[in-house]
């Protein structure tokens, strides 16, 4: 027998499923990461599909079936309309929950995630006109506290091994272990930490900004190539070791052409 129940959700993502239906995946409030199906058979897509963007939170009413979740009715709750109309910020949105559709499991309530994925959306739909150079680095910086929310939060201040604070230009960046190790440590067992690299301290201050202030003070800190590009390698390399699935597109490239 199925079972019709009610739902609040951002969609994440979707994708063309069988001939004429779609695919989707969304964050919910009370179930976590559902995915459910809208049949382009039964009741004609067109009414259903205009809700269900990445940028609107949306009240779902669901079929739940033997093998999937169908998608009855939709109703937007709440859009986001500077998001809608805007590249840059379409970009940074869709992106930024693709990611988070890579890197969560179904059914595994979350409510502290949804409230972050809220939290971004509000952030992205108040933000003025960016450069591309910035809107990568808001992409990488909301990588960077999806990451640590899974559990992955990098040592950014205290050597891995000896627990001392790190000083100035003395340490180097790991990212399968997660963190910074001082020079001191990395030359007791250079073996163990072979794949350790040099990190700069103004691309480690840039990275501890980014992972401990707020989205809206993010649009602060001056951004120069050099510093950037090695931002955007140290947590490459932290989703490299980390993430279950490696993004088709990083975060730089994602928005190299806005
Ligand atoms: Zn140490």
């Amino acid at each position: 027998m199925s079972v019709l129940f009610e739902t609040t959700a951002l969609v994440l993502s979707w994708r063309p499923y069988r001939e004429h239906d779609r695919s989707y995946s969304a964050f919910t409030r009370d179930h976590g990461k559902i995915e459910f199906v809208a049949r382009g058979g039964s009741k004609p897509l067109a009414k259903l599909t205009p809700h269900l963007e990445t940028m609107a939170e949306v009240r779902l009413l669901l079929v739940d079936g033997r093998q999937y979740f169908t998608v009855a009715g939709t109703d937007r709750l709440r859009g986001f309309r500077s998001v809608y109309e805007n590249l840059t910020k379409t970009t940074l949105v869709q992106n930024a929950f693709a990611f988070v559709d890579l890197g969560t499991r179904t059914h595994e309530l979350d409510e502290d995630l949804y409230d972050f994925l809220m939290n971004w959306l509000e952030f992205i739909e108040k933000i003025p006109e960016i450069t591309a150079e910035r809107a990568g680095f808001l992409l990488a910086t909301f990588a960077l506290k999806f990451l640590s929310h899974l559990g992955y939060h990098p040592e950014l201040s205290h050597c891995l091994v000896c627990r001392l604070a790190v000083r100035e230009g003395n340490y180097r960046w790991h990212a399968l272990k997660g963190g910074v190790v001082c020079a001191t440590c990395f030359d007791k067992d250079r073996e163990q930490w072979f794949a350790a690299r040099l990190i700069d301290d103004v691309t480690l201050k840039l990275l501890r900004f980014a992972l401990t202030q707020e989205f809206k003070e993010q649009l602060r800190p001056h951004l120069s190539g050099n510093t950037l590009a090695a931002f955007h390698e140290t947590i490459e390399s932290l989703i490299i070791a980390h993430f279950p699935v490696i993004p088709a597109v990083s975060m730089r490239e994602a928005c190299k052409h806005l």
